[in-house]
């Protein structure tokens, strides 16, 4: 994993010093950065921030798909064969809905 951005440690490490949450000497294996310890807990700021990021973005791709889905259930065709094409997109969606489902647990 890369080391924290100039604009992570302005976000993340920056407001955490100012917090109290004391910086221990050690860093973080995986990106490089300074661990922390508050209430007891060592942590690496950066690896937390970029997981709930991630899953914020998992969120996104998820509200993007529900949209599509509602617009192109709004805007049916008549014609059967295109209605046809239609309905197998929507079910495309679906599934990729169904799969990031099982990938939250
Ligand atoms: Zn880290």
């Amino acid at each position: 994993m890369r080391e924290p951005t100039e604009e992570e440690i302005k976000n993340v490490i920056m407001p955490l010093m100012l917090s109290g949450a004391k910086m221990l000497d050690r860093h973080c294996p995986k990106c490089g950065s300074p661990l922390f310890e508050k209430d007891g807990r060592v942590f690496c700021p950066v690896c937390e921030y970029r997981a709930k990021k991630q899953m914020g973005e998992v969120d996104d791709v998820k509200g993007i798909l529900m949209k599509k889905l509602v617009e192109i259930a709004n805007s049916l065709p008549g014609d059967p064969e295109e209605m046809e094409k239609h309905l197998r997109v929507m079910e495309r969606i679906i599934d990729v809905l169904r799969k990031y489902k099982e990938l939250e647990g």
